[in-house]
C-alpha cells in the first residue's frame, strides 16, 4: 500500500545517502593530504616569502576544487531527496535556459578559441524547475567546450517533437569510447584524458538527475576523436 512503498522510496534515499556519503568522503581525503602536505612543508623551517606565497596558491587552488565538488554534493542530495520543485503550472522557456547556460560558459569556450552557434528559433516551453534546467544545460555545454580541441565548436539546438522538446548539444571534442559510455554518468567517475583537466565528476550525474526528476531522459553519442553529441528530451 501507500505506506509500504513510502517506506521503500525512503529506505532508497538512504541507500543513496550512504553511497554518496562514502564517495564524498573518499573523493574529499585526497585533495585534504594535499593540503596538509603542504602545510607541513611550509612549517618544517622558516622559509623565502616566495615559498610561503606559492604554497598559500596551491592551497587556494585546492580549496576551490573542493568548495565545487562540496557545492556539487549538496545539489545531487537535494536532487536524491526529491526536494526539486517543478512547476506545472507555469511553463518555462527552454530558449531561456540555453540563452543563460551558453553566455555563463563563453568566456571559457574564448580561451580555447572554441565557436558556440545555436539554433533556437522556435520558442519552447516545458513545465519545469528553470534554474535546474539551467543548470543541466550548463553542464553540459561545459564539457563540450572542456573535453573540445583548441578552435573547435559546439553546437546547441532546440527543436520540438510530437510530445516533447529536444536539447542536443554537439561538440568537436576528444569523444567518447563505447566502454565509457554508461560509467560517464555515474557520480564521481572522470576518464583518464579528463584527470588532467579540473572537474568533480559530478556533472553529468546532476544532469542526468535534473533530466529525470523532468520525467525526462538523456542519451548521447560520439566517436572517438571526433566528437560527441548529447540529446536530453523533456516532455512538454
Ligand atoms: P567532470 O567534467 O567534472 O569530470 P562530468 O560528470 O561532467 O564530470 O563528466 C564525467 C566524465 O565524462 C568526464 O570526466 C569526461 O571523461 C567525460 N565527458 C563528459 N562530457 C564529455 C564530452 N562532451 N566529451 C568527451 N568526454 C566527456
Amino acid at each position: 500500500g501507500k505506506f509500504n512503498s513510502l517506506l521503500a522510496r525512503l529506505q532508497k534515499a538512504f541507500e543513496a545517502e550512504k553511497h554518496l556519503i562514502a564517495g564524498a568522503a573518499h573523493e574529499l581525503k585526497t585533495p585534504l593530504a594535499v593540503i596538509r602536505a603542504e602545510c607541513d612543508i611550509s612549517l618544517q623551517r622558516r622559509r623565502d616569502p616566495e615559498e610561503y606565497t606559492s604554497s598559500l596558491k596551491e592551497i587556494r587552488l585546492v580549496c576551490e576544487a573542493m568548495l565545487r565538488q562540496i557545492n556539487g554534493l549538496l545539489t545531487l542530495a537535494r536532487l536524491d531527496s526529491g526536494m526539486l520543485s517543478i512547476s506545472t503550472s507555469q511553463k518555462i522557456s527552454l530558449n531561456n535556459c540555453l540563452e543563460d547556460a551558453a553566455s555563463l560558459v563563453k568566456p571559457l569556450a574564448k580561451k580555447s578559441a572554441i565557436t558556440i552557434t545555436k539554433q533556437l528559433t522556435e520558442e519552447i516551453t516545458v513545465p519545469g524547475n528553470k534554474e535546474s534546467l539551467t543548470e543541466a544545460f550548463l553542464n553540459l555545454i561545459e564539457n563540450a567546450v572542456k573535453y573540445n580541441r583548441r578552435n573547435g565548436s559546439v553546437d546547441i539546438r532546440l527543436k520540438s517533437q510530437e510530445e516533447h522538446a529536444e536539447v542536443s548539444i554537439r561538440d568537436t571534442g576528444i569523444g567518447i569510447s563505447e566502454e565509457e559510455m554508461e560509467r560517464i554518468f555515474s557520480r564521481f567517475y572522470r576518464s583518464d584524458a579528463a584527470r588532467s583537466m579540473g572537474g568533480t565528476g559530478l556533472g553529468l550525474s546532476i544532469t542526468r538527475a535534473i533530466v529525470q526528476a523532468h520525467q525526462g531522459e538523456i542519451t548521447v553519442t560520439s566517436k572517438k576523436a571526433e566528437g560527441s553529441s548529447f540529446k536530453v528530451r523533456i516532455p512538454s
